[in-house]
């Protein structure tokens, strides 16, 4: 990991501790407690401030986990649908990887895809809407696609083949998804996908381990794909 990346974040973190003291300030006595008739206003800055700290950790997080990928053979806990960790080893392609990003971190897996070889992502959707208030807003939100129709997110080979952790398969072939249209992800599926309650985080940290290995499985695309990185 780049020295100086370690020390951009700590130089960013010292300047926002100390912003936050600046932010509370007006509110506290000299002893540091909270003055009386300023509870309000202190308990609002101190939300702002939790705000901005947990806006900050996932920025970091983010930093630190492209600077380091996990190690070959190292464990690995991610988070897949209904809750459920799985246990997976690092660039193991086992049952376990094939489960966790089939369900709930399949776009994790493309994103880490796309930014190994640049291919763009596309997302696979349902034939039909739920028509559910309880599983859907019922209003598109990009492309005629409201949020429950998305189902899967797989990178597009130069050849148009649609690539997850199972593989590479032509459109409309994905086990599972045998049939489905698919539509370019876009910043609006993407900001969907994010803000869903039903979506897990994309931990791209543990994804990025599993990259390489499904690429080397790729033998036909072997020497047919770009790496950008
Ligand atoms: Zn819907």
């Amino acid at each position: 990991m780049p020295i100086s990346s370690l020390h951009t974040l700590l130089r960013a973190y010292a300047d926002l501790d100390t912003q936050h003291r600046y932010r509370i300030a007006p509110f506290l006595d000299a002893d540091g407690q909270v003055q009386e008739d300023e509870e309000d206003a202190y308990e609002e800055a101190l939300d702002e401030i939790k705000d901005q700290a947990v806006e900050f950790l996932r920025a970091t997080m983010a930093t630190l986990a492209e600077l380091s990928e996990p190690p070959e053979g190292e464990p690995l806990t991610v988070h897949g649908t209904w809750r459920r960790r799985f246990s997976l080893t690092a660039g193991v392609i086992d049952d376990a990887a094939l489960t966790a990003f089939s369900e709930g971190q399949c776009h994790a897996l493309a994103l880490a895809v796309a930014e190994r070889t640049g291919w763009p992502l596309a997302a696979i959707v349902s034939d039909e809407c739920c028509l559910d208030l309880d599983c859907c807003t019922l209003e598109s939100v990009d492309q005629g696609v409201c949020p429950c129709r998305l189902e899967h997110v797989v990178a597009v080979a130069p050849d148009g083949s649609h690539v997850d952790i199972t593989g590479a398969h032509a459109p409309g072939t994905i086990p599972d998804y045998e049939g489905r249209d698919s539509v370019a992800m876009t910043d609006a599926l993407w900001d969907c996908i994010r803000r869903s309650p039903d979506w897990r985080p994309a931990d791209l940290h543990a994804a990025r381990a599993f990259v390489q290995p499904l690429l080397d499985s790729l033998g036909w695309l072997r020497g047919r794909y770009t790496l950008t990185a």
